[in-house]
């Protein structure tokens, strides 16, 4: 990259990591000001520490990202494999988005096979994987979206799929969807238009693992689907 475009890049991202964390900041600040403040109702009281634990929330997530964003880039990241079950993977990512989830009253639907679906991989890393791909789900469907999570395996690999009725993607944008900073214009005037580093995260991991991810649509208003192929062991 041209020194002037990587110093316009660095510009771009300190701007958006900016943003990023002023929302959920001033969403604190104000909880902690009602917190503080006289004769305040248990039920106000309970829903400014809702916020604030929400809020804090998205902000770990938002600096787990940016950090393993940045080890990926020195080569720095190192995988800690393991063999799981990926319905405790699952349901870890689900335990981490269910804050968004409620907020937009989101109807999650998980078709898991019954029986254990055994895989040798980073259990944290791909609990931030789907994390990222439940979280966007949430953040492109109107409220009460319904969103699906549906794992299929075979012998050697197995499919995990995140599948929303949202805004969906234009075609033109598709073939960009994982580069890094990419956001549709339709994503940016949305309540929580994020940094465009969560799908470049996604596909890094995934491929750490030695895997694909690919990203399907019908176009604007047509929903998404995100499809992560990981092989049993590798
Ligand atoms: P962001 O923080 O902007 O969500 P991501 O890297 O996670 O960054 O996603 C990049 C862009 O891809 C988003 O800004 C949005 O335009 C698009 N995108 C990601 N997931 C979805 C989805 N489920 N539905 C529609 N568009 C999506």
């Amino acid at each position: 990259m041209e020194p002037l475009h990587h110093e316009s890049r660095n510009t771009e991202l300190l701007a958006t990591v900016a943003h990023e964390l002023r929302n959920p900041l001033a969403a604190i600040q104000c909880a902690v000001r009602v917190l503080e403040a006289p004769n305040q109702s248990d039920a106000t009281l309970q829903q400014a520490r809702a916020v604030i634990s929400r809020q804090v929330t998205r902000i770990v997530r938002i600096s787990d990202d940016l950090l393993s964003a940045g080890y990926i880039a020195t080569g720095e990241l190192e995988l800690c494999k393991q063999r799981v079950d990926l319905h405790d993977v699952v349901q870890s990512a689900v335990e981490a988005c269910r804050p968004q989830l409620d907020a937009g009253h989101h109807t999650l639907m998980l078709h898991l096979p019954a029986a254990p679906v055994e895989v040798i991989v980073d259990p944290i890393r791909i609990t931030q994987v789907l994390t990222n791909l439940l979280d966007n789900a949430a953040k492109y469907s109107d409220p009460f979206g319904s969103i699906i999570v549906r794992v299929e395996g075979t012998r050697c690999a197995v499919t995990i799929s995140v599948v929303d009725r949202g805004i969906g993607i234009a075609p033109e944008f598709l073939p960009r969807v994982f580069d890094l900073f990419a956001r549709s214009d339709q994503s940016k005037i949305r309540p929580r238009a994020g940094m465009g580093i969560g799908l470049n995260l996604v596909k890094r991991l995934v491929e750490l693992h030695h895997g694909t991810v690919e990203a399907c649509s019908a176009g604007l208003g047509m929903g998404s689907t995100f499809t992560v192929w990981l092989p049993r062991s590798t």
